[in-house]
């Protein structure tokens, strides 16, 4: 099968929990809802209020995870702060059979097993300008326990290391300003030629 052009090979979005990563994938497919599709993963964590099953997860029992891994029907699966995500071969099928770029938001585990498979995305790391700004995202969105904020900012720390790994990631976007943040991110999902920025200390 010939490669894919840049504007449909999948685009992996990565980075650390509360960075903004489905603030910026909202405004995308707002702006182009035609272009882009969705990979909806397979969780079972809790829903928070205002989400969908089907939407931005299918919200399974962890009995019904662990079947359908058993059963072969994930690309990667990864345990994150105390529950399971994965990515199904049949949801990145979908999109790409209706002609869609397909995008995936997930953490570093499963960006590691995606890169032993033969998907060939794109990967894009979305950076906090500085931890404190992370924590106080976190915060502010209100969905997380205080424990769990806790737990999503130790796991924080080694998506960062990961990413300052080299060729880890095609490109860096810093989410410091939402807007300038988002315009980067845009020509990167419409298959744009961008050097990105350049990743952050993150040792404060
Ligand atoms: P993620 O999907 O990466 O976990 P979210 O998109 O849920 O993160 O964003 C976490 C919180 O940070 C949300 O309350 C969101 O409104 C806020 N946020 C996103 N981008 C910015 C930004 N550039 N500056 C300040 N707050 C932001
Ligand atoms: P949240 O609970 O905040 O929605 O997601 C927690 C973390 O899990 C985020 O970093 C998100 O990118 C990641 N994630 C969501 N779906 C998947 C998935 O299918 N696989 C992997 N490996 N990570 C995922």
């Amino acid at each position: 099968m010939a490669p894919l052009p840049d504007f449909l090979r999948p685009l992996v979005l990565s980075g650390p929990s509360g960075v903004g990563k489905s603030t910026l994938l909202q405004r995308l497919f707002a702006e182009f809802p035609d272009k882009f599709g969705f990979s909806v993963s397979h969780t079972t964590r809790a829903p928070r209020p205002g989400e969908e099953d089907g939407k931005q997860y299918f919200f399974v029992t962890r009995e019904k995870f662990l079947e359908l891994r058993k059963e072969g029907a994930f690309i990667e699966t990864a345990e994150f702060s105390g529950n399971f995500y994965g990515t199904s071969f049949q949801t990145v099928r979908e999109v790409q059979d209706k002609g869609r770029r397909c995008i995936l938001d997930i953490e570093a585990q499963g960006v590691r097993q995606i890169k032993a498979t033969n998907l060939n995305p794109i990967y894009c790391f979305i950076s906090p300008p500085n931890l404190a700004a992370l924590r106080d995202r976190l915060q502010a969105r209100g969905t997380e326990t205080e424990a769990s904020v806790t737990k999503r900012l130790a796991t924080a720390l080694k998506e960062v290391e990961y990413a300052k790994e080299p060729g880890v990631h095609n490109l860096v976007i810093v989410n410091d300003d939402l807007n300038r943040a988002y315009q980067l991110f845009k020509q990167v999902a419409l298959g744009e030629e961008v050097s990105g920025d350049k990743l952050p200390p993150l040792d404060d």
